[in-house]
């Protein structure tokens, strides 16, 4: 992980040489986080995020931390403008190196032409000079709740954001999805930055704006942005344990060799995102109402259950498995606090 000093090998008094595993026992130095994008219309109808970015271009109050800039942005402004996903291609698969390096030149997709300038903004991804964090606000049509998507299980910062996170809003469940898969993981826009954040809240339909969506996002951001404030100034956040969906499987909907959809997602499964789904349990419903039953040689948590921009991705719903992650303590390095 970058600008991480371990601590982890140092010598443990008797009372912390417990039976921890390592990672519970070190305390890692990071760099801190000056500077914070937060991206709406990624995909231009999914709403909420459209509707923060745009407040927060025109007052940024809400979003202003001590010692920290907070820069909202809108990052597909076409597409938000037709109220559609996109224009010629996905943007949050867009960001590949092969397109980041690509020549520029009027033919190119809008969306990859849009990735370029974003990465020139925000990134360049993977150089010291990216921004540390961006959030990428989303909206998906499943019966998720509140999601962080993280995309990487080293990544301690964003781990112990989600930590926090999740105690702040309890009761209400903020769930993890951790999509390191090698296959399944995709070129995200906030890839770009060091500590890239998705955030997924639903359900809501595309194209609409419903008020309960809009403050459970809004609350996420607030407590996140609180998150990197205290760390910046100096908190330091004790190793903890986090529960993670880890992205394992796509499934696509059963088809006809034309590659019409022959079946739906089953009624005992729909809205039923991060519940188990045992071997032999009903997955699909096919039109003449026989089931069609999940195969799988385990008890997985399926998401993004039956969302509505994933047709044409060919994913009826992605297979998780429900882990603990241990995770490091962390703070501020000194040598960045006396710059402060
Ligand atoms: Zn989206």
């Amino acid at each position: 992980m970058r600008n991480l000093v371990s601590e982890a090998n140092k010598p443990l008094s008797p009372a912390q040489s417990s039976p921890l595993p390592p990672a519970m026992t070190g305390v890692a130095s990071l760099c801190s986080a000056r500077r914070v994008a937060v991206f709406g219309g990624t995909h231009g109808n999914e709403l909420s995020g459209v509707a923060l970015v745009g407040l927060w271009l025109q007052d940024g109050a809400e979003i202003r931390r001590r010692g920290l800039e907070v820069r909202p942005f809108m990052a597909n402004p076409r597409a938000v403008q037709q109220r559609t996903r996109y224009i010629d291609t996905d943007l949050n698969r867009a960001f590949t190196l092969e397109n980041l390096s690509s020549a520029q030149g009027e033919d190119l997709p809008y969306e990859v032409k849009r990735a370029q300038e974003i990465n020139q903004l925000f990134g360049p991804m993977g150089s010291p000079d990216a921004y540390d964090v961006i959030f990428d606000l989303h909206n998906t049509t499943s019966n998720m709740g509140c999601t962080l998507i993280l995309e990487s299980s080293d990544d301690h910062f964003n781990l112990q954001m989600a930590h926090y996170i999740k105690g702040a809003v309890a009761p209400v469940s903020c769930s993890v999805l951790l999509n390191d898969h090698p296959h399944l993981h995709y070129s995200t826009t906030r890839s770009v930055a060091k500590h890239p954040v998705g955030l997924e809240v639903g359900p809501q339909p595309q194209g609409v704006l419903r008020s309960n969506i809009f403050e459970s996002m809004r609350l996420i951001m607030k407590h996140a942005l609180d998150f990197i404030e205290l760390f910046n100034e100096g908190m330091q956040f004790p190793p903890c344990a986090v529960e993670v969906f880890r992205v394992s499987e796509r499934v696509d909907y059963p088809h006809d060799s034309n590659g019409n959809i022959t079946a739906m997602v089953h009624p005992s499964l729909q809205d039923c995102d991060w519940e188990p789904l045992n071997p032999g349990d009903p997955m699909f419903q096919t039109f003449d109402g026989r089931s069609v039953e999940y195969k799988g040689d385990c008890t997985v948590c399926p998401t993004f259950i039956n969302e509505a921009a994933y047709y044409e991705k060919k994913q009826a719903f992605v297979v998780t498995r429900k882990e603990t992650l241990t995770v490091m303590g962390i703070r501020v390095s000194n040598t960045m606090l006396s710059k402060k």
